[in-house]
C-alpha cells in the first residue's frame, strides 16, 4: 500500500552526508522507504537504498527495537527459497502535533500519527489577541493535545505568519505583535520536546511536496493568499528559505510603475494590495455583475501574474500552486496569472509550465507542519 495516493516524495537533503552522519543518513533511509510503502522486505529496501543487506539487517533490528518498524508477516508468493519478511512503519510508535497559526481569526492544531493522518484536531479562536496572549493561546492548544495523548510525541511543527529565521525564531509577525520572538526555544523549554518554526507558505509548500499532486514537479512554488500573500520554494527539490530566512515574501513586493492600492505597509500597489484575499472578496461585492467580477478578478491575476514572471523565468521553475479561497482563486484570477506568465516568458522553455490549486484545502498548513516535525526527526517526509 502507498500513502496519500501514491503522491509522497521526499525531499532532497541540504546538506552533504558526513561520515559520523552516516547511520542516522541510513536509518532515514530505510524509513523513508516504509513511510512511502507499506511491506516492503529487508531485501527490497536493500535494492532500492543501495545499502548492504546485512547494513540493513542490523539498521531494521535497531528500529524494531525502538518500536519504529513492526513486522507484517510473509510476503505470498511462489519465489524458491525462505518466504520474505515484511515490514512496515509502526504509524502509531509516536505522535506529534502540528499548529497552523497563520489564520486570522483562529489558531489550528492537530495530532497526527508518523503517516501523516490526522487523529485529533483542535482549534482556539484568537479573537484581538496579540503579543503574549496570543502565545498562551499557543501554549494552552499544545496542553490540550498533550492531555489526552497516549503514544509518546516525537515534536511539535508550528507554521507562522511572517519572517522565521533558521532558529525557529520569529522575527517579525507584525499581525501578531510578535517580534524577535524566540517561539521554538519558548515551546521547547515548557514542553520538553524537540519544536520545529517555519514561516506558514514555507510550512505550506513542504505538505504540497510531499502530499500533494502524484505527478508534481521537483521544482515548485506555493502561493498562499489569505489576509496577506506569501510564498513557499522547492527549487530541484529543496526548500528555500534564503539568506535571511524571508525567501518566498513576493507580498510586499511593487508591482508595476502605475501606482495601485495603498498597502498595509505603506507602499502603493504592492502584491498584496492587489491580491489579498479580503481585497479581493470586497472588489466582487461592488460588481455590477458577473462579467464585472471576472473582469476584476482577472485585473488581480494579471498583478500576481507580473510578479511571479521573472521568479518563473529566473528559477525555470515548473509549477505554481495557488492556495486560498477557491470562489475567489478558481477561473479567471487563475486564468489569468498563467496567461500573464506565458506572455511574459519565453514560450518554449516554460511551455510545460503549469497552475492548479492545492488538493490540500484549508489543511495545507496543519499538514506542512506535521511535515517539518517528520523530516526534522525521523529524516523522512
Ligand atoms: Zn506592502
Amino acid at each position: 500500500m502507498t500513502r496519500a495516493g501514491g503522491g509522497l516524495r521526499g525531499l532532497r537533503p541540504t546538506a552533504k552526508v558526513l561520515p559520523e552522519h552516516a547511520r542516522s543518513h541510513n536509518r532515514s533511509l530505510v524509513l523513508q522507504q516504509l513511510y512511502r510503502t507499506e511491506g516492503l522486505s529487508r531485501a527490497d529496501i536493500a535494492r532500492s537504498t543501495g545499502l548492504t543487506r546485512v547494513t540493513i539487517s542490523d539498521l531494521v533490528g535497531e528500529l524494531i527495537g525502538e518500536g519504529l518498524i513492526t513486522e507484517l508477516g510473509q510476503r505470498e508468493d511462489a519465489r524458491p527459497g525462505k518466504p520474505a519478511t515484511l515490514l512496515a512503519l509502526n504509524v502509531h510508535a509516536f505522535h506529534l502535533i502540528g499548529m497552523d497559526l497563520s489564520d486570522k481569526v483562529a489558531f489550528h492544531a492537530a495530532r497526527f500519527d508518523l503517516g501523516g493522518t490526522i487523529i485529533e484536531r483542535i482549534s482556539a479562536p484568537r479573537g484581538t489577541a496579540v503579543g503574549e496572549d496570543a502565545l498562551e493561546i499557543v501554549y494552552a492548544l499544545v496542553e490540550r493535545l498533550l492531555r489526552d495523548e497516549t503514544s509518546p510525541i516525537l515534536g511539535i511543527g508550528v507554521g507562522s505568519p511572517g519572517v522565521v529565521d533558521g532558529e525557529g525564531r520569529i522575527r517579525t509577525a507584525p499581525n501578531l505583535g510578535w517580534h524577535d520572538l524566540p517561539l521554538r526555544d519558548l515551546l521547547a523549554e515548557r514542553f520538553e520536546l524537540p519544536v520545529t518554526v517555519a514561516n506558514d507558505a514555507n510550512a505550506a509548500v513542504l505538505a504540497e511536496h510531499t502530499f500533494g499532486s502524484q505527478d508534481a514537479a521537483s521544482d515548485l512554488i506555493l502561493i498562499q493568499i489569505g489576509a496577506g500573500v506569501g510564498a513557499g520554494l522547492i527549487v530541484d527539490g529543496a526548500p528555500v528559505s534564503g539568506s535571511r530566512s524571508a525567501a518566498g515574501e513576493i507580498g510586499h513586493v511593487v508591482v508595476g510603475t502605475d501606482g495601485g492600492p495603498r498597502c498595509a505597509c505603506g507602499k502603493d500597489g504592492c502584491v498584496e494590495a492587489w491580491v489579498a484575499a479580503g481585497r479581493l472578496a470586497e472588489q466582487l461585492e461592488q460588481a455590477a455583475d458577473p462579467a464585472a467580477a471576472e473582469a476584476l478578478l482577472a485585473a488581480a491575476g494579471e498583478r500576481l501574474g507580473i510578479a511571479l514572471a521573472p521568479v518563473v523565468g529566473v528559477l525555470n521553475l515548473s509549477e505554481i500552486v495557488l492556495s486560498g479561497p477557491t470562489t475567489l482563486l478558481e477561473g479567471a484570477f487563475a486564468d489569468a496569472v498563467l496567461e500573464t506568465i506565458r506572455q511574459r516568458t519565453i514560450s518554449d522553455i516554460h511551455a510545460e509550465l503549469t497552475l492548479r490549486m492545492t488538493a490540500l484545502g484549508q489543511d495545507i498548513v496543519l499538514r506542512g507542519a506535521a511535515v517539518l516535525v517528520l523530516s526534522g526527526q525521523l529524516g523522512v517526509s
